[in-house]
């Protein structure tokens, strides 16, 4: 124990020591260090806080793998244990007329994975999210707002199958080009339908209060070319604590939304920040781009899935009972190579997303000239967003940027800001504009 005890006395001096190395580097202090700055605001999170919010994220992620062995292993017991070969009998035996039996296989495909699939959706969106102080919903409300999801997925899948069977039937070899197109089209309308009929089942969508704050993201949309002439407040601590905002709609019913929860919990400029940024999104375009990459996206997803099924279904189609691919019977099928594409190419819409969510960040800063204002809200994503992930995680499986990414560029933006007598280290930051040993491998790598 003697020793123990000197030890922990040298190790007490050692780290006087440094403290005060520490602070007599404080020098660098009076200026302005984007690194520094950055450090200090994620130094308000506690190590407990922080914990939590990994594990949180850690499970996202096993969830995300859970979700696609469920799909497969559905597909595969629907393939051969033949029920999808019955409800395809089912459907022609009821009606003739191939384009409406989609939806009578549809609703009964969609109701028998969701009834499977049930303990996921729990735990996923019911169970992991109040246990790690997210979600604000009761079981009930819960379970409601799932059933009324069921619901619109019902309608709008069912058109979806119909229309994509079409599809099959008229261009058997080359349905997946237009299949790629007609996922666009339905995207669009489902954008366009969004704000009018889809977000108003669970939320209620209200004119933000009249005053100096809304007057203020009004001047910011107009005088970024953005005509909007209201801001929406919508009631979604309904839901969840989170702090967010959203731009959506296309063409006429395009409108901004911010939640009650960043209103309730950050300052003015931190909602004016926020908005900025979805006014970002709006102006930048991101809706277009975004639409425009997954035209390419679906057409070479399509465009294997149509190779693999064929090749699948020429061994094991007998058996299945799925007679090609213009077949609804060999939905599953298709719907478990999709599974697999889109878990593969995760990290590249993640990366599509990111960027756009980059690009909304710096235009948010720029248009406020508040740097600390977009700080302090991207403070609070790290109550489901980890802190400072590793290069390789935040590369790969985040679709935002991190709260250290984000501080950290509002930081340097700051440091390029400042009147030259204030920040001496500017040049200094400059030579090193990338913080941590992390972010310089993603620029050398980029
Ligand atoms: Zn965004």
């Amino acid at each position: 124990m003697g020793s123990g005890h000197s030890g922990n006395r040298v190790l007490a001096c050692a780290i006087f020591v440094a403290l005060l190395l520490g602070a007599s580097g404080g020098a660098l202090a009076e200026g302005f260090d984007p690194i520094e700055a950055t450090n200090q605001y994620l130094a308000s999170v506690s190590p407990e806080d922080e914990a939590n919010t990994n594990a949180y994220v850690d499970t996202g992620y096993q969830i995300q793998v859970m979700g696609l062995i469920l799909n497969l292993v559905v597909a595969g017991l629907l393939l051969r244990l033949g029920w999808s070969a019955k409800w395809r009998d089912l459907a022609e035996r009821l009606v003739k007329w191939r384009f409406l039996q989609a939806f009578i296989y549809t609703p009964i495909y969609l109701v028998v994975t969701a009834v499977i699939g049930f303990p996921l959706a729990w735990y996923s969106g019911f169970y992991v999210e109040r246990k790690f102080g997210l979600g604000t919903q009761d079981f009930g409300s819960w379970f409601v707002e799932l059933l009324q999801e069921l619901g619109i997925g019902l309608i709008v899948f069912s058109l979806f199958i119909a229309f994509l069977y079409l599809i099959i039937r008229l261009s058997p070899q080359r349905w997946w080009m237009w299949g790629s197109g007609l996922v666009i089209s339905f995207m669009a309308l489902l954008m366009l339908a969004g704000p009018v009929f889809i977000e108003p089942i669970f939320n209620e969508y209200r004119p933000m209060d009249e005053g100096p704050l809304k007057e203020k993201i009004l001047s910011i949309a107009r005088a970024n070319g953005m005509s909007v002439d209201d801001v929406k407040q919508v009631d979604a601590s309904k839901q969840t604590n989170r702090v967010s905002a959203n731009v959506s709609g296309l063409f006429g019913t395009t409108r901004i939304a911010l939640n009650d929860n960043l209103l309730n919990r950050t300052s003015p400029d931190g909602v004016e920040a926020v908005m900025a940024h979805e006014i970002g999104h709006y102006v930048l375009n991101h809706i277009w781009k975004t639409m425009t990459y997954f035209v390419l996206i679906f057409l070479v997803g399509f465009a294997l899935a149509s190779g693999a099924f064929k090749s699948l279904v020429r061994r094991r189609g007998r058996a299945w009972g799925v007679r090609g691919v213009e077949d609804y019977a060999g939905f599953p099928l298709l719907y478990a190579i999709a599974a697999i594409f889109f878990f593969v190419t995760t990290p590249m819409f993640n990366t599509l997303t990111r960027v756009h969510e980059t690009e909304a960040d710096l235009f948010a800063i720029n248009a406020t000239q508040n740097p600390d204002a977009w700080a302090e809200v991207a403070l609070l994503t790290s109550e489901y967003r980890k802190l400072h992930p590793p290069v390789w995680e935040e590369k790969y499986l985040n679709h935002h940027p991190s709260p250290w990414a984000r501080i950290h560029m509002a930081m340097v933006w700051k440091a390029e800001h400042l009147p030259a007598e204030e920040s001496p280290v500017v040049l200094d930051h400059r030579m090193k504009p990338t913080a941590s040993p992390d972010e310089g491998a993603t620029l050398q790598t980029d």
